[in-house]
């Protein structure tokens, strides 16, 4: 079971347990499968923050070496590509379709760093304050959630 944090505005936010690495069912850092503690939850957000940023890391290492490749082919070929137009250019056309291949998986990583920088960030300030983005709030069962307490 995730850990459900309600803030006093009525908003119940949900916070997974299980380690990204573990197979289903999901293996809390305790052993618990779905234990429903804060700390199995705040360490679950530092390895899927960790994750993110590898993942977001080797992308944009692959996409430099990769615009560099490019860069030499196109100026190596650099006369007969002036002589073609852009999209008539393997070198071009395919290096430009690659580039927003690339750009969208930048895109797409960086949200889910985000939103699992936002996780750690709430869940560490419930911790310390017993808050989430300054409002009073408290962990409920997932019981309670599903009775809409
Ligand atoms: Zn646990």
């Amino acid at each position: 079971m995730p850990v459900f944090i309600r803030t006093r505005d009525g908003l119940v936010r949900e916070y997974p347990v299980g380690s990204p690495a573990a197979k289903d069912p999901p293996r809390s850092k305790c052993g618990d499968t779905g234990c429903g503690h804060l700390d199995c939850a705040i360490e679950y957000a530092k390895e899927m923050a960790a994750l993110m940023r590898l993942i977001l890391g080797v992308i944009v290492l692959v996409a430099c070496s990769f615009i560099f490749i490019v860069l030499l082919v196109i100026s190596y070929h650099w006369p007969e590509i002036l002589d073609r137009a852009f999209w008539m250019n393997p070198e071009t056309g395919m290096g430009f379709v690659l580039f927003v291949i690339i750009f969208s998986f930048i895109l797409y990583y960086g949200y889910l760093l985000r939103q699992a920088k936002k996780s750690l960030e709430e869940l560490l300030e419930f911790q310390e304050r017993g808050t989430v983005n300054s409002l009073p709030a408290r962990q409920v069962s997932g019981r309670e959630v599903e009775k809409g307490q």
